[in-house]
């Protein structure tokens, strides 16, 4: 929720310990959202995961980092006059960096796939995009607008999508890091906040980013002592937690296959330090092409993480030797085969099967 031009305006105007409590809200927003790997064995964040996701102000990465990108609006949900123009924000975040997540999670490694392709990358994103949720909560007047309508303030209907339909009334403050230290014109030096014709309101005066933000400190009606940032805080927080379980099922649907179990991804990536082995069957007999080998079942290659295929070797007798199978699929023995298309397959419990004329998939070679 920190912007620096904000922060510098507090500075000024609150006690200095304020500006260091300021910058950790988005820190401490998905601290309190994201299960722990303690409680949550499998589902839970680990300490360097975690570590990642709220990244550093220094490097611009994670829910930290996007402080350091005052001018990007969609880092930040800022300056959006209307619904439509939140969700194109919206929408602009989720296409910076949900892709991210997903090559950062890209599993990598084979034949194990214990490796992300990136990791770290992959995080980061995750952390950048739960600033820009956290932040739609306290620069927007979404929970004003629910307040007014004698509403509790529920969790706003966007990520993944955005349906500019179901956010009517709702915007977000002006900002512009050009426009002086508070990111808003005024009608004056030192005068009132004066934003651009379409706009509605300045950052300045809607934002509830810190509980001494002009909007943040006021009590909200009716849940007193609650303040309006206590409010923001804790709405972003349920939501964050809903999007670490949507962008945990989205990279376990990427990556799922035959070959790949998903879920292990999704594992690995919120878990920086469990290598989980990933690929599917890793019960396998490992072997590298050109090695001895004795077994009548299709290995996988350590080096290439191609199957192969233990054949008869005059060298190794009476072992045999790895060669590339040039395996395709699987299928049961006796199943039809078109041998001008299919060579050699497996079985489900990895026998290497060739496609014969006239008799379909059988045992070989
Ligand atoms: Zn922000």
């Amino acid at each position: 929720m920190a912007t620096t031009a904000a922060a510098a305006f507090f500075a000024m105007s609150v006690p200095p310990k304020a500006q260091a409590f300021y910058g950790d809200d988005h820190a401490l927003i998905v601290r309190a959202a994201l299960p722990l790997v303690q409680s949550s064995p499998d589902d839970g964040v680990d300490a360097t995961a975690l570590n990642q996701i709220i990244g550093s102000l220094l490097d611009g990465t994670g829910t930290r980092g996007a402080d350091l990108f005052q001018f990007d609006a969609f880092r930040h949900i800022d300056s959006a006059a209307s619904p439509a123009e939140i969700c194109v924000l919206v929408a602009e975040a989720w296409d910076f960096y949900i892709p991210q997540v997903i090559r950062g999670a890209a599993p990598a490694g084979p034949p194990d796939f214990r490796l992300l392709s990136n990791g770290p990358q992959a995080r980061s994103a995750f952390g950048g995009l739960a600033h820009a949720l956290a932040d739609f909560y306290s620069h927007s007047n979404w929970i004003e607008l629910a307040i007014a309508a004698n509403l509790r303030p529920g969790l706003a209907p966007i990520f993944p999508t955005c349906d500019d339909g179901f956010l009517a009334g709702v915007h977000t403050g002006y900002f512009n890091p050009m426009s002086g230290v508070d990111g808003c014109p005024s009608t004056a030096l030192g005068g009132e906040p004066d934003p651009p014709e379409r706009f509605e309101e300045c950052h300045l005066t809607l934002n509830k980013d810190t509980a001494h933000s002009l909007r943040g400190d006021a009590p909200v009606p009716g849940m007193s002592p609650m303040t309006h940032y206590d409010l923001a805080r804790a709405l972003a927080t349920r939501h964050t937690t809903e999007l670490y379980w949507l962008v945990r099922s989205i990279v376990a649907r990427s990556f799922s296959s035959e070959d790949l179990d998903g879920e292990c991804v999704a594992r690995n990536l919120f878990q920086a330090d469990r290598f989980e082995p990933c690929a599917v069957h890793n019960d396998r007999i490992r072997g590298a092409v050109g090695e001895r080998c004795s077994t009548t079942l299709v290995g996988v290659d350590v080096n290439t993480g191609e199957y192969i295929v233990c054949v008869y070797s005059r060298e190794y007798r009476p072992d045999g030797v790895w060669v590339t199978g040039n395996i395709v699929g699987v299928h049961n023995i006796g199943e039809p085969c078109d041998p001008k298309i299919d060579k050699a397959s497996q079985t489900p419990d990895y026998i290497p099967i060739l496609c014969v004329v006239d008799q379909g998939w059988q045992p070989g070679p």
